[in-house]
Parts: structure tokens; sequence; C-alpha cells
């Protein structure tokens, strides 16, 4: 007894439509060159089966892409019917369309789609999903070119560590979806604050880390102390405010463990304004005369 099982079976109801296609042409009708019409129609089910399969997974543009080719390749085995040859031959125009302008046109829409999914699969591996910013090891990989840079133009590379002031009380006291969402605003106020070629991450909990090339003790002085001037920042339908701690340092370029030495220093800054009493901000510079 068979049983339907939703889609699966349907792609295999299909596969066999498509495969009793050319075997009704093969024993019904006479085949000029029988080698090329088997080949063709293996190719159209091969087509077919990756199609269904795929239906739900495929980029749109692959999906397209292989639709051309399914076309092309039934005009390739119906060429080989001796019957249905007058019918073929009598337009030169649509043998060149069909035979050769789609086939590259699905050619290059199976490339294209291909290549979208893999960019598209590499970002969502970069991404922290919550607060779309830049995850642990993205930013760990993206500064190591950084400062490889910094060192290649002897540029001074700043850190900042951003973390949020008592957040705990804020899921404690509003639930966790509140504190999502304080998330999803704290990064967006820090993207909003920083250069473009800045690169921004949430470095876990609600810790961020902003990785600034080619930026002076100076000039991260100020983005510091935007990040904090704009606060505090009002929650929609929540009556807190949320306040920030930040910790920022300066390096010269270094041959090796220049990642470590920035979030080192910025850590222990943050750390001094945590110490302190929260809501403020702190170099590392600042910190070394306290040592
Ligand atoms: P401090 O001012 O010293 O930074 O205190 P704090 O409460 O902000 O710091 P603590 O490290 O004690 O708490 C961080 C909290 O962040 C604890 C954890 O439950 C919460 N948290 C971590 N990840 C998420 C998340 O993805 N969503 C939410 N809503 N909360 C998270
Ligand atoms: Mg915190």
């Amino acid at each position: 007894m068979l049983y339907w099982q939703g889609d699966l079976d349907m792609n295999y109801l299909w596969i066999a439509i498509s495969a009793l296609f050319p075997a009704y042409l093969f024993f019904s009708f006479q085949i000029l060159d029988k080698t090329d019409f088997l080949l063709e129609s293996a190719s159209f089910i091969l087509l077919t089966t990756i199609y269904l399969f795929g239906r739900t997974t495929l980029e749109y543009t692959v999906k397209l892409g292989l639709l051309s080719l399914m076309i092309c390749e039934s005009y390739e085995f119906l060429e080989e019917v001796y019957q249905f040859q007058s019918f073929i031959n009598s337009n030169a125009l649509v043998d060149i369309f069909v035979g050769d302008v789609l086939a590259l046109l699905g050619l290059a829409l199976i490339a294209y789609g291909i290549h979208n999914m893999f960019r598209r699969q590499r970002r969502m591996a970069e991404i922290e999903p919550l607060t779309n910013t830049f995850n642990k090891r993205a930013i760990e990989q993206l500064s190591k070119k950084e400062l490889e840079r910094s060192l290649r133009y002897m540029t001074e590379t700043s850190m900042i560590l951003v973390d949020i002031d008592h957040f705990k009380q804020v899921n404690d006291v509003y639930g966790h979806q509140v504190g999502d969402r304080v998330l999803v605003i704290v990064a967006e106020h820090l993207r909003k604050q920083i250069r473009g070629y800045d690169l921004l991450a949430r470095w876990g909990g609600d810790e961020f880390i902003i990785l600034c090339p080619s930026t002076s003790q100076s000039e991260v002085e100020e983005v510091m102390t935007r990040l904090q001037k704009s606060l505090p920042l009002p929650i929609q339908d929540a009556h807190f405010d949320v306040t920030l701690s930040i910790g920022g340092t300066t390096v010269l370029p270094m041959a090796e463990n220049q990642f470590e030495r920035l979030f080192f220093q910025a850590d222990k800054a943050l750390y001094k304004v945590k110490n302190n009493g929260r809501n403020n901000r702190c170099h590392f510079h600042d910190l070394s005369y306290d040592l």
C-alpha cells in the first residue's frame, strides 16, 4: 500500500513523469540517434531531480537556471525524434535561442545563484543574529587583516570595549525579551556613532567590541565621548535608562599579539570604569598613571 508523504513523494511522482515522457517517445516514435536521445533524456531527468529536491533550499536564480537547462535538454531530445524533425528544423531562430542562448543563460544563472548562496552563507557565519553585528570569531579574523595593514603603514590602532551597566537587572526585572531589545538598541547606537571602516562585534553577553583602524588616542577618545554623551538611551515602553561603561586603548603597530594587547588594555580600562561606579569611560593611557 502506498502512503503519500507530502512533498517528498510528490517529488518522486514528478521524476517518474519526467522519465515517462522520453520513454514514451522512445518506444512510440522513430529515434534518429538513440545514444544522443538517451543521453539528453538522462540529463533532463537529472536536472528535474536536482530542481525538485532543491526547490526549498536553492536560490531563485539557480532554480531559473535549472528550468532553462531543462527546456534546452527536452528540446535536444525532441530533435532526435524523426516525426518532430520538420517542426523543429523549420525555425532556425528558435533553434539558436533554445539550443544555445537558453543553455548559456541557464548556466550563467546557476553560476550567479551559487555565488550568491556562498556569499550569503559566509556572511551568516560572520554575523551574530540578534544584534546583526560581527561575532567573536569574525572580528578576530577581520582584525588580523587590519592589524597586518597597520604594521605595513605604521599606523596606530585603537580598540573600545563597551559593557551595558546592570544588564542582569534588566533581564531580571523586565524579562529576557526586553533584555534582547536593549542589546539590539545598544548595537544600533554603537553602529551609528562609529566610522564605516571600524569593526563592531558582540563579544558575548552584554559586551561589545569596536576595532578602530588608523585611529589615534585623541581620535578614539572622541569616539568614546560620542558613545557616552548620547546616553542614557531611552527604551520604548520601559521605564529605565540604559547606561554604558566604556574602556578604550590605542597601540602602535607590533608584529605579534597586537589583538591580545589591545584587548588586555581595553579590558583593564573597562574594569576601572566598572569599579568606579559605571556609566563612564576610560582610556588605558589615563589608567597607566594609576598603575
Ligand atoms: P555590570 O554592570 O557589572 O556589567 O553588571 P551586569 O548585570 O551588566 O553584568 P553581568 O555580567 O552580571 O550580566 C550580564 C547578563 O547578560 C547576564 C546574562 O543573563 C545576560 N545575557 C547574556 N546574553 C544575553 C542575551 O542574548 N539576551 C539577554 N536578554 N540577556 C543576555
Ligand atoms: Mg554588563
